[in-house]
């Protein structure tokens, strides 16, 4: 296999589908690789799209795809042989990220970088660097991979405490563990998600946050001029959970100037670890009554646009997936400029079925200042994401308003 150039600024790029073009191939399908895809296709990139299932969101819109598993390393190697991409970019976690290791020290370039998406493939590489090697504050926590281990993690933690598997997201196999009584079914549930992938857990002391963020932070290409080759940031997300996924996001969340300075400081300490170029998602809680000084908490961070953060693609000159995509490919990222307060409210299937029909469309579209997005998944089951609604209004609380009732209008059947 001969070697790629590594991506550099000004480079020039051909048509799309004439040989001497952009290639991205973008490793996950979903609907935030849907938005990458089409905002890396604006400005005439070729998109390659892989999943492990066909008719994926970001298949229905790039210019070729591929189904095959993403955890199967030689399934990976074949694919980037065949399509030479310029760029490999990935959009989900579970990922043979020691592939995505020996194809970048072949030349290949992986966003951000290849050590990134393996440190957060799981709970523990990116724990482990946040806490231990850069010395970020988290909650305290415990790994276990048997159930002896995880009943001295219990007992070491205490309770309230949060059990997750290492490998998940979107809340699959989390549990709050409040009481002894809550134990073995929290290990029993964890267990059940984790296996296949890594039976282990984390054991998270429960942080009694006021607000959780995420801190959209976007690091441009290294050559381009001073003040563009910088850390950049987005004014900070406010989001709201249930059962470890995100069910409305809003932007701007307010804080006071010296805690959202904390915030940068830990994204910008977690992003330049990391290293590449790219947008990330850096999820924080935040602790204490504004009018003392409060605790900032570092969560996680994908590399990566962040699900929190398709509120950006109405409250943002430039959404998520733009500012991605122009940091990926080396260009400037200009200023990010927050239009209105906007928010987000997302449309959850409530049954599983294999031909997803919605009603309500239009009942939605009648709320003032809003937009949808529906993903065009092919399959739905209960909880799964199946679209959000977006909105904009005059205040933070106007936009929140007006997004959950545009989503609630719309059924999944
Ligand atoms: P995660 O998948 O780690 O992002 O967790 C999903 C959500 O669960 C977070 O956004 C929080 O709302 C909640 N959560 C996770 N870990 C903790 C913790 N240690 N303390 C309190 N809440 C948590």
């Amino acid at each position: 296999m001969s070697k790629v150039a590594n991506q550099s600024v000004n480079v020039a790029w051909g048509t799309p589908l004439s040989g001497g073009s952009q290639r991205l191939l973008l490793l996950g399908s979903g609907e935030l690789g849907r938005e990458v895809a089409l905002e890396a296709m604006r400005l005439g990139i070729e998109v390659i799209a892989v999943d492990a299932y066909a008719n994926a969101p970001a298949m229905q819109v790039a210019h070729r795809s591929h189904v095959l598993s993403m955890l199967d390393g030689d399934a990976l190697k074949q694919v980037v042989a065949q399509e030479r991409p310029t760029l490999i970019v990935p959009e989900v976690e579970a990922l043979a990220t020691d592939t995505l290791i020996e194809l970048e020290a072949e030349g290949w370039t992986v966003i951000p970088t290849a050590m990134a998406t393996r440190l957060t493939m799981d709970r523990e590489g990116i724990r482990r660097l946040a806490a231990e090697e850069l010395g970020l504050p988290t909650s305290p926590y415990r790994f276990a991979a048997t159930e002896g281990e995880y009943r001295d993690a219990i007992a070491s933690i205490g309770l309230p405490c949060v059990v997750k598997p290492v490998m998940s997201s979107s809340g699959k196999g989390q549990s709050l563990v409040k009481t002894a009584a809550d134990v073995d079914a929290a290990w029993s549930y964890a267990f059940e998600a984790g296996r296949g992938k890594d039976p282990r857990v984390i054991v998270e002391g429960f942080v009694e946050f006021d607000t959780e963020i995420t801190l959209l932070t976007v690091r441009s290409h290294p050559q381009l001029a001073d003040a563009q080759a910088a850390t950049h940031f987005c004014p900070p997300i406010g989001h709201r959970q249930e059962e470890g996924d995100y069910r409305e996001s809003w932007q701007p969340c307010a804080l006071k100037p010296s805690t959202l300075e904390t915030c940068q400081q830990i994204a910008k300490t977690i992003t330049d670890a990391l290293g590449g170029v790219g947008l990330f998602g850096v999820e924080l809680f935040i602790a204490g009554d504004p009018s003392h000084d409060q605790t900032v908490y570092f969560s996680e961070v994908s590399p990566r646009p962040h699900d929190t953060g398709m509120v950006t693609m109405v409250s943002q000159n430039m959404s998520e997936f733009e500012l991605h995509v122009r940091a990926i490919v080396g260009l400037p990222i200009g200023d990010i400029e927050q239009i209105r307060p906007g928010a987000s409210a997302v449309i959850l299937a409530q049954e599983s079925s294999n031909s997803p029909t919605f009603t309500g469309v239009a009942e939605a579209l009648t709320v003032p200042s809003t937009k949808l997005r529906l993903f065009g998944k092919p399959r739905a089951h209960r909880n799964r994401r199946m679209g959000v609604a977006l909105a904009l209004g005059d205040t933070v609380e106007q936009a929140r308003q007006r997004a959950r009732d545009c989503a609630e209008q719309v059924q999944v059947h």
